[in-house]
């Protein structure tokens, strides 16, 4: 089955807003195995959109519509598709009564114009909206699928999950389920050589994709029934589990920060940072986290040799002799921090985040970080080299290689 998107509204085509829409539907979809080939933008314009829809549905077997179901005459997506399709409308009561009630709860009166929000297309699929006035609907004729979802976010999200997703599994027959798997310290291409073999399998297909220092490998599996689906997904976790191994960090959480402070609080222990060349964005991911007051202590900025010193205890002679950015003065900011803090793993970065200020012994993109747990310290040097001019890039990486430490 394969899909095609277009999103109707003159504010899209003006660049007034973002056409946020196109990725939120093509990534859900993409999760349920519908190929997605097209995404289009049309402003509100009867001929120009009626000729757009016509080429999809020559094209798609699923066309999404999404804006212009809206009360007021800029909003023809109903009615032209329905005009395209050979459709009459008929008015609805029991919408119209809705609309009339959502409008009295906000105490404010339902306007003629509403009522066009209430018409219903001939055999159409009513999807309700529970976020909003305007009700979706899902059109089909001649083995193609017409689905109109209302434009704003926070109704066209939860319309989609909640009305769409069920009937478009119903109509494939069975149910789509999907798991993310957060892999972080291992390249793409590298991950891609690894599992290539399960990458190709049919079901549970198996998608890479590359975030910031990281990959998401999403697993879905389609099945007649939920159980039988997560046995297909989660054997295939385990499978790659075992080619992985620990660059394998969480199923289905939202990053490095959420599966570090779920671990922390597994293991009901703590941490603290010194914080250098990050400049505090690990207690930043960290504190990002609900919950996370239970497992962290403190976080520093220790930027100014003066405040190493002071602050933590770094030696002088590490400042003088090996400077700021090294494996000595990262293990003396653990160390230093550690008494400080009392907390369980105390973590200490130091590096040169760029884009001026590297040497040829320590060129931009230089990072140490030390970690220091249970009186042991030990330290990891990273070379961040793919961009040195990058400052944003260097900082990052720092902060996730410390949080997967
Ligand atoms: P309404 O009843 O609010 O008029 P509607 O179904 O007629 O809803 P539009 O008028 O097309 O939808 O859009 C309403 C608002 O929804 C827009 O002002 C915009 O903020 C948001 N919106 C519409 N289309 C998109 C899109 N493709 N991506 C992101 N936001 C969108
Ligand atoms: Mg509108």
């Amino acid at each position: 089955m394969n899909a095609e998107i277009i999103s109707v509204g003159t504010e899209i085509v003006l660049g007034d807003i973002l056409n946020t829409h196109s990725q939120f539907l093509s990534r859900e979809l993409a999760g349920m195995g519908i190929n997605v080939y097209y995404h289009t933008a049309v402003g509100d314009n009867d001929r120009r959109f009626t000729g757009m829809l016509e080429n999809a549905l020559n094209r798609s077997d699923i066309v999404f519509l999404t804006g212009g179901l809206g009360p007021t005459t800029d909003d023809i997506t109903k009615e032209t598709a329905c005009q395209l399709m050979g459709l009459e409308c008929h008015y609805d009561e029991a919408i119209g009564e809705r609309i009339r009630s959502y409008f009295a709860r906000s105490g404010r009166r339902m306007s003629e114009n509403n009522k066009k929000q209430a018409m219903v297309p001939q055999g159409a699929v009513v999807l309700q909206n529970d976020w909003g006035t305007a009700p979706g609907f899902i059109l089909e004729k001649e083995g193609k699928t017409v689905v109109l979802l209302p434009g704003p976010p926070r109704e066209l999200q939860p319309m989609f999950l909640q009305r769409v997703k069920p009937y478009l599994e119903q109509k494939t027959n069975g149910i789509i389920f999907s798991k993310n798997v957060r892999v972080f310290g291992i390249g793409e291409s590298l991950l891609e050589e690894e599992i290539v073999d399960l990458v190709t399998s049919g079901n549970p297909t198996v998608a890479l994709y590359a975030k910031t220092g990281e990959v998401l490998i999403r697993v879905t599996a389609k099945a007649p029934n939920q159980q039988q689906a997560e046995e297909l997904v989660d054997g295939m976790i385990g499978q790659l589990r075992e080619r992985l191994g620990n660059t394998v960090y969480g199923i289905d959480v939202a990053g490095l920060n959420e599966a570090l402070v779920a671990e922390l609080k597994r293991q009901k222990k703590t941490v603290a940072t010194a914080e250098s060349c990050t400049g505090g964005m690990i207690a930043e991911q960290i504190t990002d986290v609900p919950g996370s007051s239970e497992v962290f202590e403190m976080g520093t900025v220790t930027y100014a040799n003066r405040i190493k010193r002071d602050l933590l205890g770094v030696s002088e002679q590490t400042l003088q002799t090996v400077g700021a950015v090294s494996r000595e003065c990262a293990l003396e900011m653990a160390r230093g921090l550690a008494q400080k803090s009392g907390a369980d793993f105390n973590v200490a970065v130091t590096g040169i985040a760029g884009p001026s200020g590297g040497t040829p012994e320590k060129p931009v993109g230089t990072v140490y970080i030390a970690v220091e747990h249970g009186g042991k310290v030990w330290c990891h040097h990273y070379y961040f080299a793919r961009n040195q001019k990058e400052r944003d890039y260097n900082r990052t990486q720092a902060c996730l290689n410390a949080m997967n430490m």
